[in-house]
């Protein structure tokens, strides 16, 4: 049985709800910079240069659940995306996944070398 696709919907738009509200707050900081003194501006630098890095992450997640949202209504949205296999166990806890365990593992050794 396929998860309910209204569910994941509502958790995957929960989601980018988030990661654009803190995109939000890293713009904010980012014009709060330009009214700082020097060392106040190297001490919010840091920071930002930290909240950069995470907007990074958080920009290539936003993606996923982009692409997500997309393929929620394609029947192989609940397949793993290399071997075909049932990932609806996955999706449960990660709407955004595109393989199952194995695949993903698999992908990931592939990746280190
Ligand atoms: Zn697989």
């Amino acid at each position: 049985m396929s998860l309910p696709t209204t569910e994941l919907k509502s958790i995957l738009l929960a989601k980018r709800a988030t990661l654009l509200g803190e995109e939000k707050q890293v713009a904010q900081l980012e014009s709060k910079c330009n009214t700082l003194d020097a060392v106040d501006a190297a001490a919010k630098l840091t920071e930002f240069n930290n909240q950069t890095a995470l907007i990074n992450r958080q920009t290539q997640k936003l993606k996923e659940i982009n692409s997500a949202l997309k393929n929620l209504a394609r029947a192989d949205y609940f397949r793993c995306k290399e071997c075909g296999g049932d990932i609806n166990k996955r999706l449960a806890i990660m709407p955004t996944a595109s393989l199952c365990v194995a695949c993903q593992e698999n992908r990931e050794e592939v990746g280190k070398h």
